[in-house]
């Protein structure tokens, strides 16, 4: 599997924010191009026309000519992933973005080699062993910060066996019931730094409102870095809702649905899950909530719809169980998972 590890560089960032400016310089002249090409009712150029067009410049433009072919790749590519006819100039507001060839990066000790230069990072942690793959880059941040971000092929380790399960409920009073009955709380940390923000935005002080986004944005990651190891730790096979974070960013809770960060809690359970060999998946989550989760039927007294959100709890007019609205909505994607697990494991 691919595993991405990001190390914050602490050397020649002078040298990347010139070299940025040349990636751009690449990548609009691509853009013109295809520009070229349309109005003039030409065939399209795809990433390896570009490189054609592009050979020889990179001498002149302080890059290596590994970058200008990413570059011209990477332009294909996101056009034809946007589905556009031509894409946005990059200019100095763009991110700072410098792809490079795996294979032209070296290990040096704690700090990478490439193209003639040792880039010294932040030694946050050990690069584990496996063959740095293309799509590695240098990436500068909104406060001016460059980061390595190495692409890594390691090898996947043996699937557990699927014993412990669990099925989670994303919600937004909790981020997450488990159907073990734990829970983990929202974090809400955008409404923590609110104030703050709207202090430094009446100010006018772009670098501390940047300053406050990223520290937002970091502790939101750690929080949910946090909650999924534990989980995938805890546990062999997770099961989560599909539930559509953008649909309900339509109703009054927004500020809220964007404050969880439901998409990125379930990447990152995904991708942790291979990495240690624990079973993933995503359910259809429709109806989760209004099934009993005791006799299976779908009784009267359920909560129905975003009218009903208020209710927490339950009791089933069939059997007469008595639900918390989340745990019974856990229970039941688990068990959705169990279904569709038992037919990939013969021996479940
Ligand atoms: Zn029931």
């Amino acid at each position: 599997m691919k595993l991405v590890y990001r190390y914050r560089v602490k050397s020649l960032t002078g040298l990347l924010n010139k070299q940025a400016r040349a990636v751009n310089f690449v990548w609009n002249y691509c853009n013109d191009r295809q520009k070229d090409a349309l109005r003039f009712g030409r065939r399209w150029h795809a990433g390896f026309d570009l490189i054609k067009l592009t050979t020889g410049c990179s001498k002149e433009l302080g890059l290596h000519s590994g970058t200008v072919n990413d570059v011209c790749q990477q332009y294909a590519r996101s056009r034809f992933q946007a589905r556009r006819p031509y894409l946005r100039y990059r200019g100095r507001k763009s991110m700072g973005w410098v792809p490079l060839k795996g294979r032209e990066l070296k290990r040096e000790g704690n700090a990478f080699r490439f193209a003639g230069n040792t880039f010294r990072v932040f030694h946050s942690r050990a690069l584990p062993e496996g063959k740095i793959t293309d799509g590695t880059n240098f990436s500068r941040d909104r406060r001016g910060n460059w980061f390595l971000n190495i692409v890594l092929e390691v090898q996947e380790p043996p699937a557990r066996l699927p014993v412990r399960g669990v099925g989670i409920d994303l919600g937004l009073k909790d981020l997450a019931t488990l159907s073990d009955g734990s829970r983990i709380a929202a974090p809400h940390i955008y409404r923590a730094s609110e104030a703050a923000l709207a202090v430094a935005q009446r100010a006018r002080k772009k670098k501390r409102v940047a300053a406050l986004h990223a520290k937002i944005a970091n502790r939101r990651r750690h929080y949910l870095h946090t909650c999924t190891s534990e989980i995938v730790g805890a546990f062999d096979y997770i099961v989560v809702g599909n539930i559509n974070a953008s649909a309900l960013a339509k109703t009054s809770m927004a500020k809220s649905v964007y404050d969880v960060g439901w998409s990125s809690f379930r990447t990152q359970l995904a991708y942790k899950a291979v990495k240690h060999g624990a079973w993933f998946e995503e359910v259809n989550e429709s109806f989760t909530t209004q099934i009993c989760s005791n006799c299976g039927a779908v009784p009267d007294s359920r909560p129905k719809g975003i009218a009903d959100l208020g209710i927490r709890e339950w009791r089933c007019c069939d059997c007469g169980a008595v639900h918390d609205r989340d745990l019974n909505a856990a229970s039941n994607i688990l068990r959705r998972g169990r279904a569709t697990l038992a037919v990939g494991i013969p021996d479940l």
